[in-house]
């Protein structure tokens, strides 16, 4: 039996299997085309849309990769009112989607009470719709008061499972270890829980990514966001390397073969990284892509990485050309919550 199929067939792997197909482009054919099998036969052809409105870039953290960390001080930063926020809510239900995912920087002046807010009103204008929250670390009474308020999903990457690695990319004030608490607490709660990596950070080594799955095997979350590392001009690690599109396709196949009912987008960063990044992530097993309905005139200072792409178009232009790019590849958006088949 070939490593492939072995992975494929146990949904499992040894350190030194993951490694070699990690290490190796003779394995890319097999992988793909068994990460594509698997994916149709979980999910068809079916593609979920999730509407990203980016609220806030206020940061109070300073990951050293990211361009909104709080010592940027030539980010312009910016807040979306509450209004403005249904405002994305309105136009994306008219658009099909049925998840909004509310993401920003750990920024404090939205209090438990407004979060809760924003989550409750949106679920009641629209209860056939999941909300997702992405905004950091908070406390276990603050998860559970959103979770109160109607809040569905949580979607918090881990990073890097490596605590070493870890402190190499953050602040000292943080930890990996609070990063884990934070996705074990939001699982006990009850959400559906997201997790992941970015792929070639800076100091990232392909054991760290065997530590990486073997992690997201612990935690057993319902959605797995990964996609390379890009430089941001105004960070400490400008001067660092992308990560490789080659790589961050071999670990979406891989997490399909290891985590078969798993969510998995094609990011931003894989479509900023290659101009047809995301529509390889789809044929690789990925099953998510999850366009920007911020206002246009804020996209721009959401900028998490160098060249993010589609900050200049409107949404429903964004919908129309995610839904050519999505046929092209020979697969289909659905009007879904799109909610995942339970891990296992
Ligand atoms: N404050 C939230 C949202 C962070 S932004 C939180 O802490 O979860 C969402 C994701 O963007 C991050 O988890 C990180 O993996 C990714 N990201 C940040 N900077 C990046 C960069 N320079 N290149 C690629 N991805 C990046």
């Amino acid at each position: 039996m070939s490593v492939i199929s072995k992975i494929a067939s146990s949904h499992s792997f040894s350190d030194k299997a993951l490694l070699e197909v990690l290490s190796d482009d003779k394995y890319d054919q097999e992988l793909f085309s068994s990460a594509d099998e698997i994916r149709r036969s979980v999910y068809g052809t079916d593609v979920y849309i999730r509407g990203l409105i980016e609220f806030t870039n206020y940061c109070k953290n300073d990951c050293l990769y990211c361009g909104i960390r709080r010592s940027n001080s030539d980010c312009d930063r910016y807040r979306l009112t509450k209004e403005d926020i249904y405002g994305c809510c309105e136009e994306g239900y008219s658009l099909g989607f049925r998840t909004f995912v509310l993401q920003g920087g750990e920024d404090m002046s939205f209090k438990d009470d407004d979060i809760c807010e924003i989550v409750y009103n949106i679920k009641s204008r629209y209860p056939d719709c999941a909300v997702t929250l992405s905004i950091g670390e908070r406390s276990r009474e603050s998860y559970s008061a959103f979770k109160s308020a109607g809040a569905d999903r949580y979607l918090l990457r881990h990073e890097t499972a490596n605590a070493e690695h870890y402190s190499k990319l953050h602040p000292q004030s943080m930890s990996l270890e609070n990063r884990k608490n934070c996705l074990f607490t939001l699982k006990e709660l009850g959400y559906q829980v997201g997790s992941g990596f970015m792929v070639g950070s800076p100091f990232q080594t392909l054991e760290n990514l065997v530590e990486d799955f073997k992690f997201l095997q612990t935690l057993g979350p319902d959605m797995i966001g990964i996609g390379p590392f890009i430089s941001h001009k105004n960070t400490p690690f400008k001067d660092f390397p992308n990560g490789s599109l080659e790589l961050t396709l071999r670990l979406v196949a891989l997490l399909r073969l290891v985590f078969p009912k798993a969510l998995i987008p094609a990011t931003t960063a894989l479509g900023t990284l290659h101009p047809n990044g995301r529509e390889l992530g789809l044929k690789c097993g990925a099953n998510v892509v999850m366009p920007n309905l911020s206002p246009v005139r804020f996209r721009e200072k959401y900028e998490l990485y160098d060249n993010k792409i589609c900050t200049g178009e409107e949404s429903a232009q964004c919908r129309d050309c995610l839904d050519r790019r999505v046929k092209s590849v020979g697969y289909k958006i659905v009007t879904d919550r799109g909610d995942a088949r339970t891990i296992k």
